[in-house]
This record gives structure tokens, C-alpha cells and sequence, in this order.
């Protein structure tokens, strides 16, 4: 890593709920849209890659290799995006960086590890892939079982590197900072900024116009908080984790949509309301047209366990 400046800052300790591993939720099939994977070059060698059924991708393509952002749901995936990268560049993928532990956004790490990336994650996300590795691997069996993709090629493939707080790349001519300001959707959320393109990789916790699953956090408020932190930052475009390029408006409405159902769901359950009961009433239709509300009745059951338990369905143990 002689080659890299890095710059790993004081340790963040997060207090985290434990405890054994929930039920999971839902299989991951996916509802499909046909619409195509896009490729957009959002600032001079900084490409986004956004798959609208799936997960999204970035690359920064600099002098001294290529450093890529998530790695997609299955190796095959993977090898597609390597392919995607190589239209733009024959440089070597020398980094990877994992915004957070799904499955959907680091199962194809064993391709880049085989090119000779080294990978890099926040401390809690290297965590939760240690121990929920067997419950994302149970969350994507129809995933796989719908494309044909061996669920045994999905192997856990761990960070080499990990940081607490912030760490600063600076490589070929460019600068990367990996930014951690608590958990989000998830323990170790990762944004990824680039400050001279103006650009936000902003991983789980934003999706332009796309429901997030609200399994694994551990606090509404505080993902609601950074929402507002990434929209307050230096940046112009947001790139979230799924759904299409962002500006700050989108942000905000994320922000917005994540406070109407916190609130709703609050309402439900202090009234009474069981899960079905809640689903019933067609809750938070004003955000029906968002990518993956078909999903709701799983969000439901998940924050209505948060709400009564104390504890995030899917809590990093
Ligand atoms: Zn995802």
C-alpha cells in the first residue's frame, strides 16, 4: 500500500444493538422493469454505472489504476461491471471500496480480489459481512434461483483494509475520502466523496427515488440526520446505492419519505394496529410510484419488530 496516502483518523466507537440473527427478509426477487444499464461519466474519469432492477456501481479511472465502488449481487455481475470498466479503461482495478454489507453491493468482491484490488470497508461493515454473511446469502436465493446463478460462487470475500471514521486516498493526481458519520440504513455506511469533481457516492443510506430497506437500522432519526448532513455537503451530484443520479433534492426527499414512515409507523403501532392490519390500510400510497414499494408489506413487518422490540430485525449482533 506504499503507494497509497492514507490517512486513517481517530476511532468512532458506535453503540450497537446485539443480540442473534432475525428472520430474513424477503428472498430478494426482483420486480422487473426492463429498463437498461446506463453508464454515465459524471466528471472527467468518474463513471456511474446504474442498473435500475439491481445495484449501482462508480469507478474513478486515475494514472495509477482504477478504484471501484461496490461490486454488484454475484460474481457474474461482477464480471460484468469489469467488462463495463474495461470500455473505458485498460488501467488495473487496484481498489474497491464496499459502502456497506448487503449482498447486493459486495458479493462480486471475489472478481476484483482476483484482479488484484485491494479492498477496502469501514470496520462495522467488515463486522456485519462476518456475521450476517449467512443471512444475506438466504436473502438472495431467488435472486439467484431467477437468474440461474449458483448461490456457492458467492463466496464471502473480506476487506483488507478498514477504517473508523475517515480515510483520505490520494491516488494518481486524485483525491477519495471515505466518510463514516454513524449508522444510516446500516452499521458502517459509507459515502464516498469525491471533493474536486463535486460528486457523492452516498451507498444504503440514499437511493434517488427508491424505497430502502429499513431492516438493519438502528436508529430512524439518525439516518434521517445524515440525509440532511450529505444534502447540506459541498457536492452536486449524489449517487446512491440504487436508482438514477440524485441532486439535493432527492436527497431531501428521501430525508422526507423516511420521516413519513417513521411517523406512520409510529401512529400504527401506538394505536394498536398489527402488521396486517397496518398493510391493509395501503399505508404511505402517496410513495407508491417509488422504486421497490412493492416491497412494503416486508418493510412493515421489519420496522414494526424495530418499533416494538427495540431492536432492528436484522441487528448487527
Ligand atoms: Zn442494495
Amino acid at each position: 500500500m506504499k503507494r497509497l496516502l492514507m490517512t486513517a483518523c481517530a476511532a468512532m466507537l458506535m453503540a450497537i444493538a446485539g443480540g442473534a440473527l432475525a428472520q430474513a427478509s424477503g428472498t430478494g426477487e426482483i420486480e422487473e422493469k426492463n429498463i437498461p444499464i446506463k453508464v454515465t461519466e459524471v466528471a472527467p474519469g468518474l463513471f456511474f454505472q446504474y442498473h435500475h432492477e439491481e445495484s449501482n456501481n462508480a469507478w474513478l479511472v486515475t494514472d495509477a489504476g482504477v478504484l471501484v465502488i461496490d461490486t454488484r449481487q454475484h460474481p457474474r455481475r461482477a464480471e460484468e461491471l469489469l467488462a463495463a470498466i474495461r470500455k473505458t479503461t485498460d488501467k488495473p482495478v487496484r481498489w474497491v471500496i464496499n459502502t456497506h454489507a448487503h449482498g447486493d453491493h459486495y458479493f462480486g468482491n471475489s472478481v476484483f480480489k482476483r484482479e488484484g484490488a485491494t479492498l477496502i470497508a469501514h470496520r462495522d461493515t467488515a463486522g456485519m459481512m462476518q456475521a450476517l454473511y449467512p443471512l444475506e446469502q438466504k436473502r438472495r436465493q431467488g435472486y439467484f434461483k431467477q437468474r440461474g446463478f449458483d448461490p456457492k460462487e458467492a463466496v464471502l470475500v473480506m476487506p483488507d483494509i478498514t477504517f473508523d471514521s475517515a480515510l483520505t486516498l490520494n491516488i494518481g493526481g486524485r483525491s477519495v475520502e471515505l466518510l463514516y458519520l454513524g449508522a444510516g440504513q446500516n452499521p458502517g455506511d459509507t459515502f464516498v466523496r469525491f471533493p474536486k469533481e463535486r460528486v457523492l457516492f452516498a451507498g444504503g443510506p440514499f437511493s434517488k427515488n427508491s424505497w430502502p430497506n429499513p431492516s438493519f437500522t438502528p436508529s430512524m432519526a439518525n439516518w434521517v440526520s445524515l440525509l440532511n448532513k450529505l444534502a447540506a455537503m459541498d457536492v452536486d451530484v449524489y449517487l446512491g446505492g440504487h436508482g438514477d443520479i440524485g441532486n439535493k433534492s432527492d436527497v431531501l426527499r428521501q430525508a422526507k419519505m423516511l420521516e413519513d414512515f417513521d411517523r406512520g409507523m409510529r401512529e400504527a403501532v401506538a394505536s394498536g394496529m398489527s402488521r396486517e392490519e397496518i398493510f391493509k390500510t395501503s399505508p404511505f400510497a402517496q410513495y407508491r410510484d417509488v422504486r421497490n414499494y412493492y416491497r412494503m408489506n416486508l418493510f412493515i413487518n421489519s420496522y414494526h419488530h424495530f418499533l416494538t422490540t427495540g431492536r432492528p430485525e436484522n441487528a448487527y449482533p
